[in-house]
C-alpha cells in the first residue's frame, strides 16, 4: 500500500483517486477549492464518444480568421494573451496535417473504446447509474455546404469505429420534434450519451472517497519539495507517488517538476435554462456553430465557445447570451429566459491529446490532464490508466501518444 497524493478534485483527479482506492492505496486529494466551481462541475454533461478527431484537422485553419472576426463567433482570442499563447498556437498549426490527424484520431479512438466499460461501473458504485442516459445524440446542420464539408471527418470517425448515420432534416425532426425547419441535415450518433448532472457525479465521488478514508483537503499546491507537496496555506503532504490532475493549471505544476506541458485554458460558456419549453431526447450538437444543447436534470444547458484569454480574465457572458440567441433559431419554441450563465476552463493541448503518463523527470510523478472538450467522457478511463501505472500493473493501452515528453 502506497501513500498517494492527487492534485485536483475535478473529474480526472477524482477518477484517479477512485481507481487508486480500489487498488488498495492510501490517498489524499489536495485541491485549492475541492467543492468549488471547476470545468468538471458545469460542463455540458455529454459523453462525447465520437469526439476523436483533433481540433486542428485539415481545413479548420482556413475557417479560423472568419471565426475570429465575428465578435461573438465560436472562437475568440484576447490580443494581450497572444505572446503567452504563441508556442501553443505554433504547435496547433503543426498538428494540422493529414498524417497528424490520422495519428491523433487513432490514439483518441483507443481512449474512447473502453469509455463505457469504465464509466458505467463507476456510476454504479457511487449509486448514480440512473444518471447515465445512453440515448444517442444528433449532430445537426443548417447548410448542405457544411454537411458536405464535414463528410470526410465523419468518414474518418467511422474508420476508427464511431457508429454514425446520415439523416435528412425531416428525419432529424422525427427524432427531436423541437428542432425547427432550419435543420437541413443531421448525423445520428447512437453511442453518444449524457448524464443528468455533472456536479452530482463529483459530489458522489467525493462522498464515496471520504467514506473510504480518503482525505479531500483544501490547499493550493505551490511547491513539490522532494517527496512532499506544499500548499500556499502552509500544508505539506508526503507522497510515495503523486498524480497531477489540476486541469488547465497543470502546466504550472508540471513546471515545478521540470516538465514542459503545452496546456491552455480554452474557456467555454453555457446557460442553463430552467424552463426551456423544449423537450429533447438526447444531446443536440450544432456542428456548424460549435455549440450544444443537453437536457440535464436542472434544465436545458446550451453551451460552447472557445475563448483563449488565460486563466485570470473575467468572463464575457455576452458569449453565453449569443449561444442562447443562436439556439432559438434551431428551437423556435425555446423560452430563453431565466437562465444561469457559467464559464469554465477546458484544459486543452494543441494536439487535442490529453497528457496521461509518467513525468519525464520523476518516476513517482504521474500526469492526468489536458482533456479539453472531453474530460467527462475520458476522465474515468484516464483514472484507471493512471492507477495501472501507479500500481505498476503495466498499461492496458499504448500511452506513448499521451506522453508529456512530446512537448520537449
Ligand atoms: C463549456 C464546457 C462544456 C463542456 N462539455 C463537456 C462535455 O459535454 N463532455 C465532456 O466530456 N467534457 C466537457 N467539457 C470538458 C470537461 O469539463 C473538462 O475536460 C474536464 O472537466 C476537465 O477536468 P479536470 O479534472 O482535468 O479539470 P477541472 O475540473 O478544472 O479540475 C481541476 C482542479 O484542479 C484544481 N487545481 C488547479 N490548480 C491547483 C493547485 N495549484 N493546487 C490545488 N488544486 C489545484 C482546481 O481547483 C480544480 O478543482 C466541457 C467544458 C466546458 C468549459
Amino acid at each position: 500500500m502506497a501513500e498517494i497524493v492527487v492534485i485536483g478534485a475535478g473529474i480526472v483527479g477524482l477518477s484517479a483517486a477512485y481507481h487508486l482506492v480500489l487498488d488498495g492505496h492510501r490517498i489524499t486529494v489536495v485541491d485549492r477549492d475541492p467543492t468549488g466551481d471547476k470545468a468538471s462541475l458545469g460542463n455540458a454533461g455529454g459523453i462525447g464518444i465520437s469526439e476523436i478527431v483533433p481540433a486542428s484537422a485539415p481545413g479548420v485553419l482556413w475557417r479560423v480568421p472568419g471565426w475570429l472576426f465575428d465578435p461573438l463567433g465560436p472562437l475568440s482570442l484576447k490580443l494581450s494573451h497572444l505572446p503567452v499563447l504563441l508556442p501553443w498556437l505554433w504547435r496547433f498549426v503543426r498538428s494540422g496535417t493529414t498524417a497528424e490527424t490520422e495519428r491523433v484520431t487513432m490514439a483518441l479512438a483507443t481512449l474512447a473504446r473502453p469509455c463505457y466499460d469504465d464509466l458505467v461501473p463507476m456510476l454504479e458504485t457511487i449509486g448514480l447509474s440512473g444518471d447515465l442516459h445512453r440515448v444517442g445524440a444528433l449532430s445537426v446542420y443548417e447548410t448542405t455546404k457544411g454537411f458536405l464539408r464535414d463528410r470526410a471527418e465523419w468518414e474518418l470517425k467511422r474508420r476508427f469505429g464511431v457508429v454514425c448515420e446520415e439523416m435528412s432534416g425531416e428525419e432529424a425532426r422525427e427524432c427531436e420534434p423541437a428542432l425547427g425547419p432550419i435543420v437541413q441535415h443531421a448525423i445520428s450518433i447512437p453511442e453518444w450519451a449524457h448524464v443528468s448532472d455533472p456536479r452530482a457525479i463529483l459530489d458522489r465521488l467525493r462522498q464515496w472517497l471520504s467514506q473510504r478514508g480518503v482525505g479531500v483537503e483544501r490547499g493550493e499546491v505551490v511547491a513539490i519539495e522532494g517527496t512532499a507537496v506544499r500548499t500556499r496555506e502552509g500544508g505539506s503532504w508526503p507522497f510515495d507517488a503523486l498524480v497531477v490532475a489540476a486541469g488547465a493549471w497543470s502546466g504550472q505544476i508540471a513546471k515545478l517538476i521540470g516538465d514542459r506541458a503545452l496546456v491552455e485554458s480554452e474557456r467555454g460558456y453555457n446557460t442553463t435554462l430552467p424552463d426551456p419549453q423544449v423537450e429533447l431526447r438526447g444531446e443536440v450538437i450544432f456542428t456548424e456553430r460549435n455549440f450544444v444543447a443537453t437536457p440535464l436534470a436542472m434544465g436545458l444547458r446550451i453551451g460552447g465557445a472557445a475563448e483563449f484569454a488565460g486563466l485570470e480574465t473575467p468572463p464575457n457572458f455576452a458569449r453565453a447570451k449569443s449561444l442562447v440567441a443562436l439556439a432559438k433559431r434551431y428551437f423556435p419554441r425555446l423560452n430563453p429566459h431565466g437562465g444561469t450563465e457559467w464559464m469554465g476552463h477546458r484544459p486543452t493541448t494543441p494536439d487535442t491529446l490529453p497528457v496521461i503518463g509518467r513525468s519525464s523527470k520523476r518516476r513517482n510523478i504521474f500526469y492526468a490532464f489536458g482533456h479539453g472538450h472531453t474530460g467527462l467522457t475520458f476522465g474515468p478511463t484516464t483514472g484507471r490508466l493512471i492507477a495501472e501505472l501507479v500500481t505498476g500493473r503495466g498499461s492496458s493501452l499504448d500511452l506513448a501518444p499521451f506522453a508529456i515528453s512530446r512537448f520537449g
